[in-house]
């Protein structure tokens, strides 16, 4: 028989898959690390299995603890898969900008779901920070993995990703492209692919217009998981050469494009990275070698980047392609 004994185990090793459409006219090869295939749906699984463990061998978690923590809906769904096969219990805080499918999943799953409002300052009681703060201290047993400053989350990238993406390539990768949330994903990748080359990968951050990354205050732009208004600890510095800053019209556009032309049903952080990778290899040689990550799957966005309706209402598609038909009732 041929099985894992747990969905858990699934986690990581994701396939590379070459970007053709989108790259016509690059000469450079560009790779894109698709993480939707892990059992969670995303690049958070990793983490999420590796900050549980660490927190059971220091004691932080004990059995028939509380996972509280602060999430966009990604590492919620890995934290909730580790805690369901561990016997953890979960409670999720989410800012409201947060779609309600993907609130949904976190409820499926079987966590318990506190929405926050999105346009108060992060120092603000009921900011998704502070409300998970005041979560911990009241309940019993309560264990805060906290991704923004977690060493375990950078940590899962440089045990992992990067030498997957190492191996992957055979050593052949020149440029790293990582859209940055937490700075987990960038800095732990991005650190292992530097010291294993020698230096010679260069390592390129992708930001949205308006988030700190990229010089911005933290004004508000509309694609989700990537992007802050502070610095987190889990972001190093020191890693990337260069940070692309990627507007939210072409970060949707290339989002779509990935569906219609590449076959790949993925989120708007990932068009992100992707418009940043593309931006990248357009000036790069034959033999470069392009990696790019793309952290999570479509189908959570489906009434917003997938929607024309949502799309036209932002201005990103002209009022009149809203893609309706004739009978259509509006
Ligand atoms: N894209 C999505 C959809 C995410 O949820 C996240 C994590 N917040 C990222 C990108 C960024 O990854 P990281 O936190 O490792 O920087």
């Amino acid at each position: 028989m041929e099985y894992v004994e747990h969905v858990v185990d699934l986690v990581g090793n994701t396939p590379l898959v070459k970007l053709n459409s989108l790259t016509t006219g690059i000469k450079a090869t560009v790779l894109a690390k698709v993480e939707y295939l892990n059992p969670g749906g995303s690049v958070k699984d990793r983490i999420a299995l590796r900050m549980v463990e660490a927190a059971e061998r220091s004691g932080e978690l004990r059995p028939g603890g509380t996972i509280v923590e602060p999430t966009s809906g990604n590492t919620g769904v890995g934290l909730a898969l580790v805690a369901q096969r561990k016997g953890y219990k979960c409670v999720f805080v989410c800012p409201d900008k947060v779609s309600e499918d993907k609130r949904n999943v976190l409820k499926a799953y079987g966590a318990e779901v506190v929405v926050c409002p999105t346009a108060v300052a992060p120092e603000h009681p009921d900011s998704y920070y502070n409300v998970s703060d005041r979560l911990v201290r009241e309940i019993p047993g309560a264990w805060k993995p906290d991704q923004y400053s977690n060493p375990e989350n950078p940590a899962s990238h440089y045990h992992q990703t990067g030498p997957e993406i190492w191996r992957q390539t055979g050593g052949r990768i020149t440029h790293f492209v990582a859209g940055v949330g937490t700075g987990g994903t960038i800095s732990g990748t991005g650190r292992y692919l530097k010291e294993v080359s020698e230096g010679a990968v260069q390592v390129i951050g992708a930001d949205p217009e308006g988030s700190v990354y990229s010089g911005g205050t933290g004004r508000p732009y509309l694609v989700e998981g990537v992007g802050e208004d502070f610095w987190p600890e889990a972001y190093d510095k020191t890693i990337a050469d260069r940070i692309v800053e990627v507007s939210d019209a072409d970060s949707f556009d290339i989002t779509r494009r990935l569906a219609r032309e590449e076959g790949l049903l993925v989120g708007g952080s990932c068009g992100m990275a992707a418009a940043a990778a593309l931006r990248v290899a357009k000036d790069l040689p034959e033999d470069a070698v392009v990696v790019v990550i793309l952290p999570d799957g479509g189908r959570g966005y489906l009434s917003k980047v997938f929607n024309d309706r949502w799309m036209a209402s932002y201005g990103f598609l002209p009022p009149d392609s809203t893609g309706a038909t004739v009978g259509d009732v509006l």
